[in-house]
């Protein structure tokens, strides 16, 4: 129906997620009749994305820059490090303003049906990073050196599982507490619970379970 560019055209908006043959077409009819400017625009944006973003050495957030905006912040407490799965989550903890710490972004989680096993995840690195700060650490202990305490160069303490409370991101949580209890670290996973806001009888029992299993004392 479509000439062979415009039908490429089509076919290659289908890699965006959530975007079907309809909305690509949509899309692509659009950029060509009534917005070629921004079609520009978008064909430079890309292509220069694709060219200068790679990972963060260190939680691998995706930055232009080699270490990202997060993790050369000095005033961050090193000491905490927050896992999760995805960049989108890092937006979602950063806009509440309630962690301090830094991150470590899987870019995935555990399943090893899609052939995701913790070598696509980073862990190897994350898990020799830790156990290298450990015996630095523990060195220094040792030869009772005093070590700069500050914030800024503080070996990680603890480590908070923020992967999502499905059975892959459960199962993620397990794999890294485990690893990372081997190398001494505090492990803690954030609470899944009832929404503020929400109301008791229209809340999943599932839900209801965890909240009831991580209750605390008030
Ligand atoms: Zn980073």
């Amino acid at each position: 129906m479509f000439s062979p560019l415009i039908d490429e055209l089509i076919h290659s908006l289908c890699c965006l997620p959530g975007v079907g043959r309809k909305s690509a077409q949509r899309m692509a009819l659009h950029l060509l009749e009534r917005d070629p400017e921004g079609a520009g625009r978008l064909v430079g944006a890309l292509g220069t994305a694709i060219e200068k973003v790679g990972r963060c050495l260190h939680c691998r957030i995706l930055t232009e820059q080699p270490v990202c905006y997060i993790c050369s912040n000095q005033r961050r407490n090193t000491g905490l490090l927050c896992v999760v799965e995805t960049p989108a989550d890092v937006v979602a903890i950063e806009q509440s303003g309630t962690y301090q710490g830094k991150y470590f972004v899987l870019n995935g989680r555990l399943s090893p049906i899609d052939g995701i096993g913790p070598k696509e995840l980073g862990l190897p690195q994350l898990f020799q990073r830790l156990r290298q700060e450990q015996q630095v650490t523990s060195q220094a202990d040792e030869a009772e050196v005093e070590v700069e305490k500050d914030n800024a160069n503080a070996p990680v303490t603890e480590l908070i599982l923020a992967t999502n409370p499905t059975v892959e991101g459960e199962a993620t949580a397990y794999y890294i507490a485990e690893q990372a209890r081997q190398c001494g670290i505090t492990v803690s996973r954030i609470a899944h619970g009832v929404p503020l806001g929400g109301e008791l009888e229209y809340i999943d029992g599932g839900t209801l379970t965890h909240a009831f299993s991580s209750r605390r004392s008030i």
